[in-house]
């Protein structure tokens, strides 16, 4: 007999074979349920004493939650059972058990603290809450590459392991290599503009790394990036390609995911796109009385544009020159630079780049780096770079903010922080 999965079963009539796990089991004396679950879904399978086989009516009172265990069984109708089914089993087969007690509560009422979930998460991951985030984050890099594929960008792959840093900054994990030294890529930047500068419009998908000693909830030490960059383009026209393609992902979770956003009492609306310059944020946020630096929005004034312009990707442009990477394009005191804020929260930052040998060269010492160590980098621009523009929006803190999750650590499977390094 083949086996059906549970979502699958409620179409079904007569005899299936199931595969799963034992998600509870409830003991009525008379009456014995295991409610069996699988990736798919959920159903109760009933034992009845006197009517159903003793053996099983007796193991049905000894299954480990958590445990793995094939069911063979008829199905019929119950207006009781959840989704109007019910399994009637003529055998049930242990295929490995879990042991008892559990590290951690897996279940839909867990209290577990989210340290002990992690430092147990192939347990955490049989939890119908965790599976719905990771369902999710995986229509999100669906959604990422329908959208990317649509508009006819080509993905491609960069290297992790890097000579020099890319974008400057101090912040990287340093490794041996073999004689020499490398660093783990901080971001795909420079290739990803590389790359532009010949096949036009190029996305990735790219794990960066962070050796700064934040311990924040929305920062990780390993990351991942949905990166995009464009030929030919200004800020400006990135900005309106991020904005579909956001529109686009959160359309695709709340079409394809409906059972995971209710289970994890998501609310997500499609969100509707702003444009508004640096210079006019800090207007506001001097009227709200909302403190900000000079050249950089707080998390407050993050959280103030949410309450101004809810349910919107806000995209702050014209970001002052001080304010941003040796690579953003300047114009005249500030650059074609820019941040998208979502529901409180910086999700991306982007812009025009410089194209420039010369002006880039400015532009590093400017940032007190020193163009030798970017030599590869700035020649890569003497041999027909036309102007390129893109962008880096960060996949775990977008699926944080749809899902309104407390903690970035729940959006990443197996999170790198400054604690943590397994599992
Ligand atoms: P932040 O100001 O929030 O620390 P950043 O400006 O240093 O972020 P960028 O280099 O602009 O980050 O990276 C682009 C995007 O990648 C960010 O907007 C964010 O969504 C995501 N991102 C960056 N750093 C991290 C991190 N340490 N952990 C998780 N996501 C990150
Ligand atoms: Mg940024």
């Amino acid at each position: 007999m083949e086996r059906t999965m549970i979502k699958e079963a409620f179409a079904k009539e007569g005899k299936v074979l199931l595969k799963g796990w034992v998600h509870d089991t409830r003991d009525l004396k008379k009456v014995r349920f295991l409610v069996l679950k699988d990736i798919s879904g959920r159903i109760q399978v009933t034992g009845v004493n006197g009517k159903t086989d003793p053996k099983i009516f007796e193991l049905l009172d000894n299954l480990n939650r958590e445990s793995a265990v094939e069911v063979i069984g008829k199905l019929q109708e119950s207006s009781q059972a959840p989704g109007g089914k019910e399994l009637l089993p003529d055998s049930i087969t242990m295929i490995a058990e879990a042991k008892n007690p559990l590290p951690i509560d897996a279940s839909d009422y867990s209290k577990t603290e989210l340290p002990l979930r992690l430092d147990n998460r192939f347990l955490d991951l049989h939890s119908t809450r965790t599976q719905a985030i990771f369902k999710i984050q995986s229509t999100i890099l669906q959604g990422y590459r329908d959208f990317m594929i649509k508009e006819n960008a080509i993905e491609a792959m960069f290297p992790a392991l890097i000579g020099s840093s890319s974008e400057g900054g101090t912040d990287l994990f340093k490794t041996k290599y073999f004689e020499k030294e490398a660093y783990l890529s901080q971001s795909c930047q420079l290739y990803k503009q590389m790359l532009a500068c010949s096949m036009e419009k190029v996305f990735a998908i790219f794990t960066v790394w962070r050796a700064e000693k934040h311990n924040t909830t929305r920062h990780l030490n390993e990351a991942r990036q949905l990166d995009y960059e464009e030929a030919f383009a200004d800020d400006k026209k990135v900005m309106e390609v991020m904005g579909r393609c956001m529109q686009f992902i959160v359309k695709k979770v709340i079409d394809e995911r409906p059972e995971e956003l209710e289970s994890l009492k998501a609310k997500l609306e499609v969100p509707k796109v702003k444009y508004i310059t640096f210079a006019e944020v800090k207007e506001i946020m001097k009227k709200e009385k909302v403190k900000m630096p000079a050249h950089d929005l707080s998390g407050d004034a993050e959280k103030k544009l949410e309450e101004l312009y809810p349910n919107t990707i806000t995209f702050v442009t014209e970001w002052p020159l001080a304010g941003k990477t040796f690579y953003i394009m300047p114009d005249g005191e500030n650059s074609k630079g820019f941040d998208a804020i979502w529901k409180g929260m910086e999700i991306s930052s982007g812009g025009q780049r410089i194209h420039i040998p010369e002006l880039l060269e400015e532009r590093l010492k400017a940032h007190k780096l020193n163009p030798k160590d970017f030599k590869s980098y700035i020649d890569s621009f003497r041999f027909g770079a036309p102007p390129h523009a893109g962008w880096g929006v960060g996949l775990e803190r977008i699926t944080m903010l749809m899902l309104g999750l407390d903690n970035i650590r729940e959006a990443v499977l197996f999170p790198r922080d400054r604690e943590r390094l397994t599992p």
